[in-house]
């Protein structure tokens, strides 16, 4: 049966944002955050800051990508149909409407920011994208832990208000020298990791997966080494081996959608570093910003991991005997 009743709220609170974004822009924005540059300079993203009501106005339209990839998301989980298909991304499932909508989320969590340059617009931005992050390695870890929906649900939420409250009052690391997002991909990887090639061997050798995660991201294993008080968090790399107790009871396809997803980000982010206002191929004031780019690239990844967790498929009899077989015939 189909149901529209997700996507019309999505669409509904998407314009409520834009209407409430209007209301309290047309008295300016006040003051900017403390990191944030004077109109008709160079932003920290290299767009030239302008008045009115959006500051850095490409890359903060720039982010309408990701309100159409989860409102795209939600007309497909809208269209399934989900009888005998035991994927908890087909359909109205919770999981799937928290990951649909922390996608759409994204965008004006984002906006707000190179919108506003606001306080609130920086908090609500890294907000946003910690809500996004936290739930493909909290769902990995749900199914490789047994955990209930409930649990689940009570820890995704536990986190994000842990780190909406540390950020608010703290700062962005709350304090502790933690970028909850950061961690999180490489959390994320290794969950990923685990999911495919559970073992007891892995469980204690999957947390040097976040190594090489780390590595892609420019930090290295001698940079750690050096300054361990720093990097304290690569602790938590051992965190899903330590929580994944048991094997995954199904199977994903990996090509193409998880490909697309890892590649679209990382290609989104080898562009982001370009788009600063130290970089020489800042233009300020052309209409193609890269950090526009980054954000477009992002929503598509967020699209692609969507696809992904899509393909995920119980482990039947039939495949587990043939793993059986398999086993067996090598063992001869
Ligand atoms: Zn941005």
């Amino acid at each position: 049966m189909q149901s529209w009743t997700p996507t019309r709220i999505a669409v509904g609170a998407a314009g409520a944002f834009a209407l409430l974004y209007v209301a309290f822009g047309l008295n300016g924005w006040g003051s900017p955050a403390a990191n944030e540059q004077a109109i008709g300079e160079i932003s920290r993203w290299c767009e030239r800051v302008h008045k009115g009501l959006l500051r850095e106005p490409v890359n903060a339209l720039g982010n309408l990508g990701f309100v159409v990839a989860g409102l795209a998301m939600l007309r497909t989980l809208g269209r399934d149909a989900t009888i005998g298909r035991p994927n908890q991304f087909f359909g109205h499932t919770p999981v799937a409407l928290l990951y649909a909508s922390a996608a759409v989320f994204l965008g004006p969590g984002s906006a707000v920011m190179h919108g506003t340059h606001t306080f609130f617009g920086a908090w609500i931005d890294n907000l946003s994208m910690v809500a996004y992050i936290l739930i493909p390695w909290l769902f990995n870890l749900s199914i490789l832990g047994r955990w209930t929906s409930r649990t689940f649900f009570t820890i995704y939420g536990s986190l994000v208000l842990l780190y909406a409250v540390g950020y608010w009052f703290i700062g962005p690391d709350l304090g502790i020298g933690l970028e909850l997002f950061d961690v999180s991909i490489a959390v994320w990887i290794i969950s990923e990791v685990l999911y495919r090639f559970w073992s007891p061997a892995m469980r204690v050798g999957s947390g040097l997966v976040g190594f090489g995660v780390a590595f892609l991201f420019g930090i290295t294993p001698s940079q750690m080494l050096a300054a361990p008080g720093e990097y304290w968090w690569v602790a938590l790399f051992w965190l899903p081996g330590l929580l994944a107790t048991h094997p995954a009871p199904a199977t994903r396809r990996y090509t193409p959608w998880f490909w697309v997803g890892v590649g679209a980000f990382l290609i989104a982010y080898a562009i982001w570093l370009t788009g600063t206002a130290q970089h020489p191929w800042c233009r300020p004031d052309s209409l193609i910003q890269a950090h526009a780019v980054w954000h477009l690239l992002s929503a598509v990844a967020t699209w692609g991991f969507f696809k992904f967790l899509r393909t995920e498929a119980p482990v039947t009899a039939g495949s587990q005997l043939a793993g059986v077989r398999h086993q067996s015939g090598s063992s001869r």
